[in-house]
């Protein structure tokens, strides 16, 4: 039984893992982690099954031939010599991510800022929460979250503000949904131009127009002033810069967030009242090209009213991935140092002479969005990215592509064969997966835990630290990189956070810059601030003691911008991108999980009934959406949770799960003129019905490699692949050529049966099925599984198959944990389950890890209003 974290979201959640000798291990939550205390969402409850060696990069590889370690790194150091050589420091640069550890982290930083001379490395994180580490600095001096997760629990106001909590970190979502229970009396409200499941616990949820949260906190922040809610003796002592941030604020107009005064109004009355406000937000402010803006336009409101560092109040960013915040610790953004420090020349003289460094970078480098612009200008030369995959990830993402296929020297540390990004890069170089990883992670509250390994290192993948520091010591920097394990990088983080701090910055874990080997093995969460002799974690900024030279907080004077690219006639729609719950990033892990594809198993393209009937789109239809950058094509979901004229696709599928559903392909590359983070939540677009002849449903038990067609789709099934299809070309022709692919990899007869339906049998057994018809037949997926789960198939099952297969209608997956459908939850309704206990009981839906709760609640709201009706 090994302790250690989940791999996915900033909650940071503690997990036991228990290996079974086979390679795979049970997975539960661990009860006595202060993040989750025994809880863990659908994601981290289904990492048992993302553990195989299926997909994974085990060797080196240069130009697709495998090669040793030594040629792999040779071959890496050599090139980063010679461009460095040739074309000096700035022509080289990494790209890491928050998958990293936050050993593997300060290596590769220590590397390239240290040792290579350049701040060319940027973190994926830049895509996630780089807007909150600029406003913090501006209004705190120093990157730093103010408060715990259990000020959520404690509040008597949360306000959650571009974040849907629900589907992207679950079990806080649990936990304050718990605590709304226990106080039925706490109020939460919503902010969101989507009606999100996050909403099913709001007691107020806010649409407002998408981009204009500045409008409305300044409207807040003047009004709290306004009704003397200020706290007067905090504001005098410990900030500065009000009048600006007033005066700014009284000439924003609210009535351009296009809320009802009533709500408004609402919203402003409980906020004034409740002493006790937490104020979440995370990527729905963060990915903007005014989201640093948005970000001081929340913090201005608690600065206002002292409601920040005691229990129950502050605001609050939290990170979406679960090394954000370690990345933001070791100086992973390319506009910051190690150990919180940034480009300062005292900060690059400190960590020069604790690096005892040859040639420190002394100015900031590029930021990621402008990074990839310079490996496609030619002017970076050499880039090695490590654990991400940015040809799916950072918007235009195209040109990403492209970039890489052209540069000189395109290295990948990845743990994934199978990716977009891997496929672009020449060098390929097998790190180590979640399971083998040892290290440590930070959280969004700044909870430092340990990952620990539970299954071995698989080929000769190695820790993504070590193969970082054999570069370093081909490139004549041994002594600099002579760890010999990860304890020693934490030892040295660690004692570079407490160097020459004296409480100077914020991040310190000095008191653990001494532990020894087996200390660090047994490690337990910790928070920091963790100084010499003094107590762990705790708050900051109750009494002030901020980070600027004066130590007073700054007051920013922000005013609303609209999006850098404004929807116009030829694009009139707005498109948004974010998750669905049951999905990870690129989905190179929970892509491997049957349970997790059962949910949301196509990229949809989510639409306002007006919207589609105005462009002739039904449920079901294949549609292109199209921007000045580029074009997806995805499956249409009406909805009428979204604002008309806005749209809302996720960002997690690939080229290597679909045709053409990567729809960071079509977003707009606008960054935050601060931040550098993109505009991941508006690109204007358009969206057309592509008129498919025929639609289709493949199950088969290996990959089939598929011809040409507009669309498809690939979700991961028991035992079989699942491949949702549509197309142009005439039926006959589409069906001839699927038939032969599927042959081709799953060898036996071909059987034609009746209703479009062709079968592969081999010895009884089904080895493959499609069926082919001019309408989406949405249940085909549920009919047929049934006898990919058969040994031989009676000559009574071939007849049902070949005719059309099972009868049964499952209507969707809604409960991932027991697979329950959203069939079977809306039988139970209708015979009288009426609450979510009820529901529980009949169907367990619910009962493991409430990720579903949500849509349950809302399953039971229609009904409720159905009957109301
Ligand atoms: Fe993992 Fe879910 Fe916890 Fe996030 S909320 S850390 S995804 S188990």
């Amino acid at each position: 039984m090994v302790r250690t974290t989940c791999p996915y979201c900033g909650v940071g959640c503690g997990i036991v893992a228990t290996p079974d000798g086979h390679g795979g291990a049970e997975i539960a939550a661990d009860k006595d982690h202060p993040a989750n205390r025994g809880r863990l969402c659908s994601k981290g409850a289904a990492l048992g099954e993302t553990l195989s060696l299926e997909d994974r990069l085990l060797h080196p590889e240069i130009d697709g031939r495998r090669v040793s370690w030594e040629t792999a790194l040779d071959t890496v150091a050599d090139g980063f010599r010679d461009v460095i050589a040739e074309h000096g420091p700035d022509a080289v640069a990494f790209y890491v991510s928050g998958q990293l550890l936050t050993e593997d982290y300060y290596a590769a930083n220590k590397l390239i800022k240290g040792f290579l001379g350049t701040a060319n490395i940027d973190t994926n994180s830049r895509l996630c929460m780089a807007s909150s580490v600029a406003g913090h600095k501006r209004a705190f001096g120093s990157d730093t979250v103010p408060g715990l997760y259990e000020d959520f629990e404690l509040a008597d106001l949360v306000v959650l503000v571009g974040s849907n909590l629900a589907w992207c970190h679950p079990v806080l979502f649990q936990r304050l949904e718990a605590a709304k229970r226990a106080r039925p009396e706490m109020n939460v409200v919503v902010i969101d131009p989507r009606r999100t499941d996050t909403c099913e616990i709001a007691d107020l949820h806010l649409a407002l127009r998408p981009g204009s949260d500045v409008a409305l906190f300044n409207g807040l922040l003047a009004e709290l002033h306004r009704r003397g809610v200020t706290a007067t003796k905090y504001v005098e002592q410990h900030t500065a810069g009000l009048d600006e941030a007033l005066m700014a604020a009284r000439a924003s107009d609210l009535e351009s967030c296009g809320l009802p005064a009533a709500d408004v109004a609402t919203f402003v009355e409980w906020f004034a009242r409740a002493e006790k406000t937490v104020t979440l937000y995370s990527q729905g402010v963060n990915q903007s090209s005014a989201g640093v803006d948005k970000v001081n336009a929340i913090i201005n409101c608690h600065l206002l009213t002292g409601r920040i560092g005691r229990p129950g109040m502050g605001p609050f960013s939290i990170t979406g991935q679960p090394n954000a915040m370690g990345g933001r610790e070791v100086g992973a953004l390319s506009n910051t140092l190690a150990a919180h420090m940034d480009f300062a020349l005292e900060d690059v003289d400190r960590v020069g002479r604790f690096w005892q460094s040859p040639g420190m970078a002394k100015r900031p480098g590029l930021k990621a969005v402008e990074l990839f612009d310079a490996v496609k200008s030619g002017r970076i030369k050499a880039v090695w990215i490590m654990a991400t995959n940015p040809v799916a990830s950072l918007p235009d993402a195209g040109a990403v592509r492209a970039a890489l296929q052209a540069c000189e020297l395109s290295v990948v540390s990845e743990a994934v064969r199978a990716t977009d990004t891997v496929d672009a890069c020449r060098i390929r170089l097998p790190a180590l997966a979640w399971a083998e990883k040892n290290g440590t992670v930070t959280n969004s509250e700044r909870g430092i835990s340990r990952q620990r390994p539970f299954l071995p290192a698989p080929g000769v993948a190695r820790p993504d630290w070590w193969i970082v520091a054999e570069v370093a010591r081909r490139l004549g920097f041994s002594e600099a990189f002579a760890w010999n394990g990860v304890a020693d990088i934490f030892r040295e983080h660690a004692a570079l956070s407490a160097f020459e701090n004296d409480g100077r910055r914020d991040f310190d874990i000095g008191a653990h810059a001494g532990i020894d080997d087996a200390g660090y093995d047994k490690l337990a969460p910790f928070a920091w601030p963790a100084r010499v002799g003094m107590a762990n974690g705790g708050r900051f900024f109750a009494d002030g003691g901020f980070y600027h030279g004066d130590r007073r907080a700054r007051f920013i004077a922000a005013s609303p911008r609209a999006p850098m690219h404004a929807p116009s006639a030829e694009r009139p729609l707005s498109l948004n991108t974010g998750r669905f719950r049951d999905q990870w990033h690129t989905m190179t892990r929970t892509g491997k999980s049957v349970r997790l594809a059962g949910h949301r198993p196509e990229p949809l393209i989510e639409l306002h009934p007006d919207d589609a009937s105005a462009r002739g789109l039904g449920n079901g239809d294949i549609a292109e959406v199209t921007s000045a950058w580029g074009r997806a094509a995805l499956r249409v979901h009406l909805t009428d949770s979204l604002r008309a004229g806005d749209a809302f696709a996720p960002m997690h599928w690939t080229a290597q799960v679909s045709r053409a559903g990567a729809i960071n392909a079509a977003v707009n590359p606008a960054v935050d003129p601060i931040s550098g983070q993109p505009e991941l939540k508006h690109t204007p677009v358009e969206i057309r019905r592509l008129d498919m002849r025929w639609h289709g449903t493949i199950l088969a038990r290996r990959p089939v490699m598929l011809p040409e067609i507009t669309y498809w789709a690939r979700a991961k099934g028991a035992g079989y692949y699942a491949y949702l299809l549509a197309g142009e070309q005439p039926l006959g022709a589409a069906r001839q050529a699927l038939a032969a692919a599927m042959c081709a990899t799953n060898p036996g007869p071909w059987l034609n049966g009746e209703q479009g339906v062709g079968a592969v049998i081999s010895d009884g057994r089904l080895e493959a099925v499609l069926v082919l018809g001019t309408a989406h037949d949405e249940r085909a997926r549920d009919r047929f599984a049934p006898f990919m789960a058969m040994g031989r198939l009676s000559v009574e099952d071939r007849n049902v198959l070949l005719h059309g297969g099972d009868a049964a209608d499952r209507g969707g997956e809604i409960c991932a944990c027991f697979g329950v459908s959203t069939a079977a939850v809306t039988a139970a309704i209708g015979k009288g389950a009426t609450s979510l206990a009820a529901l529980g009981a009949v169907t367990r839906a619910g009962t493991n890890c409430g990720s579903c709760r949500p849509e349950l609640r809302a399953l039971l709201r229609a009904l409720r209003q159905s009957e109301a009706a």
